[in-house]
């Protein structure tokens, strides 16, 4: 085959493949998962996040549902189920759920349960690692210990089996820099659920440039220990985890990005209460988050960062 022809007939294939919009007015079209999670109030985590993006006049979310779990009590120390493991009614109900990622600019998952089927994580995988964009809020980024790929969509996780052993260093903030934790056990932990000063670490990315250094944030968990392949990670923001309520002692990082293969992630480890989601910096992050991670550029303005302290919780309806 000469190379016109073949370019001509690559031409087409490479349009399709492309997750740029046409059009930069037109609102980024979100896809978001949900339907299990260990954090039962996920249907109203949900539609806080439809309900703020969609404020801005920049966003559509489309939200999809997985099958329900079947129940079983949920064990920390080992890997979600997988879809042949459950009864075929639910079975049935997984085999209809084929989500069309290459239709949408994002994908936000508020999803934490039964590992997706195989056909499902290669479409995902395929969308992103051909230029797609994806964010990972709490909880969700408990999902799929067993699942590879995952790990390295998301940089770090925790929970479910994970091991430093198995899935990779734990990460924390140390001297103004990202340090990789290898020493042996297991990964996720957090202390008392308290309000959180958030410090801005990067203040040249796109998402955070501009953003009020330091806020204080409601009520949350400030989870560490969280491990994984720790490749490709912008740290853009930590969190003190304070040992006199159960935590660490040190910093965290909880707002990041990782690169993955073309696809732009952003991960942001808060979001455990219906308070939390009512954070006005958290919500905002969130929001310059989704935009990045759609488009690769962000134009949401930044807080006013006199409204912000270390002192006093600034709040929004979510
Ligand atoms: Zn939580």
């Amino acid at each position: 085959m000469n190379k016109r022809i073949f370019s001509i007939l690559l031409a087409p294939l490479i349009l399709t493949l492309g997750t740029a919009r046409a059009d930069a007015s037109e609102p980024i079209q979100v896809l978001l998962i949900e339907g299990q999670n260990n954090h039962r109030n996920w249907p109203e985590t949900s539609q806080f996040m439809k309900s703020f993006l969609e404020k801005t006049g920049k966003f559509e979310v489309t939200l999809t549902r997985t099958p329900p779990s079947d129940g079983r009590k949920q064990n920390y120390g080992a890997s979600h189920p997988e879809v042949p493991e459950m009864a075929a009614a639910l079975q049935a109900q997984w085999d209809q759920w084929r989500p069309d990622f290459g239709s949408y600019d994002l994908v936000l998952s508020n999803y934490n349960g039964v590992l997706w089927p195989e056909e499902v994580q290669l479409d995902f995988m395929e969308y992103l690692q051909n230029g797609g964009g994806f964010v990972v809020v709490h909880a969700a980024n408990n999902a799929f210990s067993q699942w590879e790929e995952y790990q390295r969509m998301i940089g770090v996780g925790g929970w479910y089996g994970r091991t430093t052993e198995r899935h990779g260093p734990k990460i924390l903030w140390e001297n103004d820099s990202l340090v990789l934790d290898h020493s042996s056990g297991k990964c996720g932990a957090h202390g008392k659920r308290q309000p959180a000063v958030v410090d801005i670490r990067n203040s040249d990315h796109p998402i955070t440039k501009g953003f009020p250094n330091s806020w204080l944030h409601p009520t949350d968990e400030v989870y560490f220990n969280m491990c994984g392949p720790a490749e490709g990670i912008t740290v853009l923001a930590s969190a003190y985890s304070d040992p006199d309520t159960g935590g660490s002692g040190n910093h965290h990082p909880i707002v990041l990005t990782t690169d993955y293969e073309k696809g732009r992630v952003f991960h942001i480890m808060l979001g455990h209460s219906n308070e939390a989601f009512s954070g006005a910096g958290f919500q905002n992050l969130l929001i310059r988050g989704s935009e990045w991670a759609a488009t690769g550029t962000v134009t949401f303005p930044v807080p006013d960062a006199a409204d912000f302290s270390s002192e006093i919780i600034v709040t929004r309806a979510p």
